[in-house]
């Protein structure tokens, strides 16, 4: 058993997970440290979400060595179909448009853990500890040193970085003390998965209505993956109804937009707030994904956001390493944040501008609704925007975002 690593990892997530790998790839050792045991159901990482992937997401996954085996259970987004109840001026964006293949695919979020997790087991340079318990986490000018309980057995590990990827409440950045910046939305996501009777054709749906909006994302098969994001109190109101009358709910809202609704899925709530921690990197530390930035999930951006991270991540200690720098290196961590603020203060304002025009049931605001609506359809260069945003290219891409593994692009300069 060893306990010096280049780099250990909290948190075995999407994010976690992905970033393991790919810091396998550019042979780094990795620890990589998960609370929960590998293929418990209750992991809520991997829960009954549908993840809809940006397209540039799936490039980087691709360069990852991890598409193929998530692709055999994907469905491609080839048109998002955006309305508002109660408006006109609907919005159809299309991948033929944007010149790509597709907008992006939607992938079970159980998919996703499992092909990690059979990859980070078969690689010899990352060691899996789960179920673990962290009950410590220090940094000194040689390593991060992160003291674990695994198997009854407490055990001491020392590496050159530490990587919190351990979600929006992150007991990494809790442990360092570093605080975040929180605004409520009051608003709950519920998400449920649908069957409906005609096969889809990889259309997606965001329906903004008087309480929130309802993404319908298409479910490999046929049906919907639904997420409702609403008021805390309509919340509490539709956890009430039976799944019928759930199911009358989703088909009022978007009438014949979508074809007859025949069975639904268990639901599940997720309180919906911007977290935003006030620190991303300090010596031999760095924060990523949900610890580092919790945003709403109207636009299906959190996972894709990470993964930019996770690739600008791997480049930047790829080029460290080039340079004769080990990965704990605060500068070289400070180049990292630098190039990751622009992108993730686009985004939260991207979800948030969407938020304030679309979720807003007040008068001014619902005029706003309409207009957005409009400019969406008739102003190219705003459409161009949100199409740039939806498909992830936006701001400096990673090499690894278009498809060129991070050792690579690295020696491409
Ligand atoms: C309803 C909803 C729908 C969404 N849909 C989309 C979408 O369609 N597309 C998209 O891009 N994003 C979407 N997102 C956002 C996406 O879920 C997140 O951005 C992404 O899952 C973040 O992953 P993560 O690995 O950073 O965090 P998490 O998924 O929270 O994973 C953290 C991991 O760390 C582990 N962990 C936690 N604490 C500890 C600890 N102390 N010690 C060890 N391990 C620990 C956890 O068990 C878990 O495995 C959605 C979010 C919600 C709420």
């Amino acid at each position: 058993m060893q306990d010096r690593f280049d780099i250990a990892v909290v948190g075995a997530g999407a994010v976690g997970g992905s970033l393991a790998c790919g810091l396998s790839e550019l042979g780094f050792s990795v620890a990589l440290i998960e609370k929960t045991a590998t293929g418990a159901d209750c992991q809520p990482a991997f829960d009954e979400r549908y993840f809809g992937l940006s397209h540039s997401t799936m490039v980087a996954l691709q360069g990852l060595g991890l598409w193929s085996a998530m692709s055999e259970e994907a469905i491609a987004v080839s048109r998002i179909h955006i309305s508002s109840r109660g408006h006109f001026g609907s919005v159809m964006m299309d991948a033929r448009d944007e010149g790509l293949p597709s907008l992006g695919h939607v992938v079970p979020a159980r998919t996703i853990g499992r092909v990690l997790h059979e990859a980070i087991s078969e690689r010899d340079n990352i060691e899996m500890i789960a179920p673990a318990t962290v009950i410590s986490a220090s940094t000194t000018q040689e390593a991060a040193v992160l003291e674990l309980e695994a198997d009854g057995l407490t055990r001491t590990i020392m590496a050159d970085l530490l990587v919190g990827a351990d979600g929006a409440d992150s007991q990494i950045r809790r442990l360092f003390h570093i605080g975040q910046k929180r605004r409520e939305y009051n608003q709950s996501a519920l998400i449920a998965n649908l069957d409906v009777q005609a096969p889809n054709t990889g259309l997606a749906h965001e329906r903004f209505i008087e309480d929130g909006a309802i993404a319908l994302l298409p479910r490999p098969g046929a049906g919907y993956a639904a997420v409702c994001a609403v008021s805390n109190s309509g919340a509490d109101r539709l956890m009430t109804l039976n799944h019928t009358e759930f199911g009358a709910y989703i088909q009022e809202n978007f009438g014949n937009h979508i074809s007859r609704i025949t069975t639904v899925g268990e639901r599940s709530r997720f309180p919906l707030a911007l977290v935003r921690s006030r620190e991303s990197v300090r010596n031999r530390l760095v924060l990523i994904g949900n610890a580092a930035h919790y945003i709403h999930p109207v636009a299906a951006q959190g996972f894709n956001l990470s993964m930019r991270d996770v690739a600008a991540l791997l480049e930047t200690l790829d080029k460290a390493r080039t340079r004769g720098l080990h990965p704990g290196t605060l500068s070289v961590l400070q180049e990292y944040a630098d190039w990751r603020k622009q992108d993730e203060r686009a985004m939260v304002a991207f979800t948030d501008g969407l938020i304030r025009i679309f979720m807003n049931p007040l008068l001014p605001s619902a005029l706003l609704r309409q207009q957005g609506l409009l400019a969406l359809r008739y102003l190219p260069g705003l459409r161009g925007l949100f199409a740039r945003a939806v498909t992830g290219r936006l701001g400096r891409q990673a090499a690894l975002m278009r498809g060129v593994p991070a050792a690579a692009g690295n020696a491409h300069g």
